[in-house]
C-alpha cells in the first residue's frame, strides 16, 4: 500500500517536473541585440532641435508661484509654440492646431478615411524645475541646450521633450514627402502635465468627448527601453505601461479630552496615542498583493530574457506565483507593482510640551492598485483602525486607478511590431505605471491607453529623471525619430483594422 502511494507520488513529481520544464523550454529565447537602423533619419539634426527645445524654460509652476516666474514660463511656452511652427513647416501646414488652457496644443493631422477613430500621440511641453542647490552639479547648464559627449543635456530631455521633438520631426519628414495618414493622428502636448494636467489635457479630453470623438488608442510617456533595470534580465526591455495606479490621501484625526500633561489618561487614550495606534493598525493591514494583471503580463513577457532557472519560475506562475510574489515584495519598487501601497506622509498634533492636545492628525497616501478603488480603501482602513474616536476622511484629489488596456488589441500589437523593427533584440513587456500621466484624462474616450517612449535608460539614468544631468544621446534621437516614422507608416499599413 505504502509502496503504491510512494510510486504514485513519484509519478506526480515526475509529471510536475515534465510540465514545469516543458513550459520553460517552450519559451522562445531572446535573439541577440543588433543595432537599430535609423534609415534616412538625420540624428544630428534631431539632436540639435532637441537642444533648441531645451532652451525654452517651460517650467510649470504650482498655483501661488511668483508672478515673474509665471511670466517667464508663459513667454517660454509661447516661444516653444512659435518655434514648432518655424522648425516644422511641413507638419504644421498639414496639421491643424488648437490651443487649450493658454498653452496646451492639440494638432489634428486629418486622415483620408474619416470613418476611422483617431490615434492620439502624447507628450508634454512643461518640465519640472531644478531642485534648489543642485544647479552646480549639472555637467552642462540645465537650460543651455548643450550637445556634448554624444548627448543632448538639459532639463526635460527625457521628460519628455525628446519624444515630442522625435514625433514632430518624424511627422514633418513624412509630411514633406507628401505622406498623408489614413487614420487621423492627433498630437496632444500638455503644458501642465507636471502639475496634474487640469487645464491642459483634461480640457482637451473633455472637448474631444463633447465632439463625440472616440480614440482607437493612445500612446503617452511612461515606460522606456530599460537596460539592466530588472533582476536577471540582460536584454533590453521596452516597457509599455498598460495601466496606471490611482491615488487617495486619507485624513486621519484622533480625538481626546486634552488637558494638563501632569494628569494624563493612559497614553493609549490620548489623541497622540490613539493616532499612533491607528497608524500602526493601518500598517499591519496591508492590501491584497498578487502577481496578476499587468504585473503578471510583465513577468511572463520577461521569461525569454532570463536565465534558465529564473525562466522556469516565470514560465510557471501557476505554480510559482507565491515565490515571485515573495521576492517582489522584498523591494519597495517591485512591491508597488503587486498591491495598493500605504505611505504615511504627514503627522501633526500638540503645540506645547505640557498640554495634551485634544486632537492629533495624520495624512496617509495610498497608491491604488487597479484591483482596488477609493471606496474599498476607505472601508479597509476604517475596519483596520476600528476606533470610534478616530475619524477617517478622504482629502480632495482622489484619482482612481486606470483600467488595464488590452495587450491583444491593435495598439499594443502595433507598438510591439514597431519596437521590434526599431530596436531589434528588445523584449517588449507590459507593466503597471505607479505614477500618474496625463493619458488618464482620455480614459473616458478610449479603452486602450499605452505609455511608452523610445528612450534608452540604464540604472544610473534613473536619477537623471526629474533630477540632475538629465540627458538623451544623439544616437537615441535618431532611433526615436525612426521609431515614430515607422509607427505612422505602420498605422497606414494596418488601415481599417
Ligand atoms: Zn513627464
Amino acid at each position: 500500500m505504502l509502496k503504491r502511494i510512494l510510486l504514485g507520488l513519484a509519478g506526480l513529481i515526475v509529471l510536475l517536473v515534465v510540465v514545469v520544464v516543458g513550459r520553460t523550454l517552450m519559451v522562445p529565447v531572446a535573439a541577440p541585440v543588433e543595432a537599430g537602423a535609423a534609415g534616412s533619419v538625420d540624428a544630428e539634426r534631431a539632436a540639435r532641435r532637441l537642444a533648441e527645445a531645451v532652451r525654452f524654460e517651460t517650467i510649470s509652476h504650482q498655483r501661488g508661484a511668483a508672478a515673474d516666474d509665471l511670466a517667464r514660463s508663459d513667454a517660454a511656452m509661447t516661444g516653444f509654440r512659435d518655434w514648432l511652427g518655424a522648425t516644422y513647416p511641413a507638419f504644421t501646414a498639414a496639421a491643424s492646431r488648437e490651443i487649450f488652457g493658454g498653452h496646451s496644443l492639440l494638432y489634428t493631422w486629418a486622415g483620408t478615411d474619416a470613418s476611422l477613430d483617431p490615434v492620439l500621440l502624447m507628450s508634454h511641453l512643461d518640465v519640472v524645475p531644478i531642485a534648489p542647490g543642485t544647479e552646480d552639479q549639472w555637467e552642462q547648464a540645465p537650460f543651455a541646450g548643450t550637445i556634448a559627449d554624444g548627448y543632448v543635456w538639459g532639463r526635460g530631455t527625457i521628460d519628455t521633450k525628446a519624444s515630442l521633438v522625435a514625433m514632430v520631426e518624424a511627422a514633418d519628414m513624412l509630411a514633406a514627402q507628401g505622406f498623408q495618414p489614413t487614420r487621423t493622428i492627433l498630437f496632444a502636448f500638455g503644458h501642465d502635465e507636471e502639475i496634474g494636467g487640469g487645464t491642459g489635457n483634461k480640457v482637451i479630453a473633455e472637448t474631444l468627448q463633447q465632439r463625440g470623438v472616440k480614440l482607437h488608442w493612445v500612446n503617452d510617456e511612461g515606460g522606456v527601453i530599460g537596460h539592466g533595470l530588472l533582476p536577471g534580465v540582460t536584454t533590453p526591455v521596452a516597457m509599455i505601461g498598460v495601466a496606471e495606479k490611482g491615488s487617495i490621501s486619507l485624513d486621519i484625526v484622533a480625538y481626546s479630552k486634552g488637558g494638563h500633561s501632569s494628569m494624563p489618561s493612559p497614553a493609549a487614550q490620548t489623541a497622540i496615542g490613539r493616532l499612533a495606534r491607528a497608524l500602526e493598525r493601518i500598517g499591519e493591514a496591508p492590501f491584497e498583493a498578487r502577481v496578476d494583471g499587468a504585473t503578471r503580463g510583465m513577468i511572463e513577457s520577461l521569461a525569454p530574457a532570463v536565465p534558465f532557472m529564473q525562466r522556469m519560475v516565470y514560465a510557471n506562475l501557476w505554480l510559482f506565483e507565491p515565490v515571485v510574489r515573495r521576492v517582489m515584495a522584498g523591494s519597495p519598487a517591485s512591491a508597488a507593482q503587486l498591491q495598493t501601497t500605504i505611505a504615511p506622509t504627514i503627522v501633526e498634533g500638540g503645540n506645547k510640551e505640557n498640554v495634551l492636545p485634544p486632537q492629533a492628525r495624520a495624512v496617509v497616501n495610498f497608491r491604488i492598485h487597479p484591483r482596488d478603488n477609493a471606496e474599498s480603501i476607505i472601508e479597509h482602513v476604517r475596519e483596520a483602525v476600528d476606533d470610534p474616536e478616530v475619524s477617517i476622511e478622504p482629502l480632495d484629489g482622489i484619482r482612481e486607478a486606470s483600467t488595464v488596456s488590452n495587450v491583444e488589441g491593435d495598439g499594443y500589437r502595433l507598438l510591439t511590431q514597431v519596437i521590434g523593427e526599431s530596436f531589434p533584440g528588445t523584449i517588449v513587456a507590459p507593466y503597471l505605471v505607479v505614477g500618474g500621466t496625463d493619458s488618464r484624462h482620455y480614459l473616458p474616450i478610449t479603452d486602450n491607453v499605452f505609455r511608452f517612449i523610445p528612450i534608452h535608460m540604464g540604472p544610473e539614468d534613473m536619477a537623471r529623471f526629474h533630477g540632475t544631468n538629465e540627458r538623451v544621446s544623439v544616437a537615441n534621437m535618431g532611433e526615436a525619430v525612426a521609431f515614430y516614422i515607422r509607427l505612422m507608416e505602420a498605422l497606414n499599413a494596418t488601415e481599417g483594422q
